[in-house]
């Protein structure tokens, strides 16, 4: 039964990631899902955004830390790998179903985030075009500034030695004005967080920096530049390919370029959203007109790409 919860959860969340916002009754069941994808490195589903466990010769650095109440589930899995101490956190953007477990870290952990994150974090405004029940709450407010970052980057920062190297990079705006991509270089492997949060059509926050228009170059930015990768650990769905990121800058710039295009055409953006279809070549992407919230997202995306093109 259990299982059935979280495979229904993770087809929510990998659909549209916009399930990963919502609170789930606080008696449901914490499942984490473990997946071995390299020696010494694991992706966690289940509770929000994927999480990265990175155990290192004298630690262990994590990667996101999920929704509120998912920071113990996370540290009780970590334990059944490695009895190293959690030292290290990374957090490739504000939002709260990647953040909120943070409060629930050791005390003294080093939590790492691109400047602009840690701005937003000390805001936590609510994202755009997500519901909101009530004002949004500020979890590290709440626990006294606990969970905040402690180490801040622009562009790029270089942290941990060797093989325990970890390349953090900030190749600009997207789902937010922070998105991290944070690489292990001796894994050939890489975080991209939200920014890639699956094939599906992507949440722009725009409330925190998020952009329509620049997302597609940012994509294509990280396509062109990261090199030796094998694996992307996706913000919700399964890992992925650097071609299926470079097919993924492609199909936002074809977005924009679309809404552009018949904006010029004179058409408004309710025509442009009700006249959109999803592409042929992007076959196995989430349809956004197949569902209530996707067609939401797909007009707020439309409205986006307008407001940022004057
Ligand atoms: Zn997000």
């Amino acid at each position: 039964m259990k299982r059935l919860i979280l495979l229904a959860s993770l087809v929510g969340v990998g659909a549209l990631s916009v399930a990963a916002f919502q609170q789930p009754p606080a008696n449901a069941p914490k499942v984490v899902e473990v997946e071995k994808l390299r020696d010494n490195l694991w992706m966690l589903k289940g509770g929000g955004g994927n999480t990265a466990v990175f155990v290192r010769s004298d630690g262990i650095t994590i990667v996101d830390t999920k929704n509120p109440g998912w920071g113990q589930p996370i540290l009780d899995a970590v334990k059944k790998l490695s009895d190293k101490p959690v030292t290290q956190i990374i957090n490739t953007h504000t939002h709260g179903d990647h953040v909120s477990g943070n409060v629930e870290m050791p005390v003294n952990v080093e939590i790492i985030v691109q400047d602009n994150t840690k701005k937003n974090m000390e805001e936590m405004r609510g994202a755009t075009g997500i519901a909101q029940n009530g004002p949004p709450t500020n979890i590290f407010k709440e626990h006294n500034g606990r969970g905040m970052p402690t180490r801040t980057f622009g562009s790029t920062l270089k942290v941990n030695k060797g093989a325990d190297e970890i390349d953090l990079f900030y190749f600009g705006r997207g789902h937010t004005n922070g998105d991290a991509w944070v690489v292990f270089p001796a894994l050939r492997l890489v975080h991209a967080g939200d920014i890639f949060s699956g094939k599906n059509i992507p949440l722009l926050d725009a409330n925190n920096g998020g952009s329509g228009v620049e997302i597609g170059s940012t994509l294509d930015k990280a396509a062109k530049s990261l090199k030796n990768i094998d694996t992307i650990i996706t913000g919700h769905s399964t890992t992925m390919t650097m071609a299926d990121l470079s097919e993924y800058a492609q199909f936002n710039k074809d977005f924009m370029t679309v809404v552009q295009t018949e904006k010029k055409a004179g058409k408004t953006a309710d025509q442009i959203a009700a006249g959109w279809k999803l592409p042929a070549k992007y076959k196995g992407y989430g349809d956004p007109t197949s569902t209530d919230a996707g067609k939401t997202r797909l007009k707020a995306n439309v409205q986006i790409v307008l407001d940022e093109t004057k």
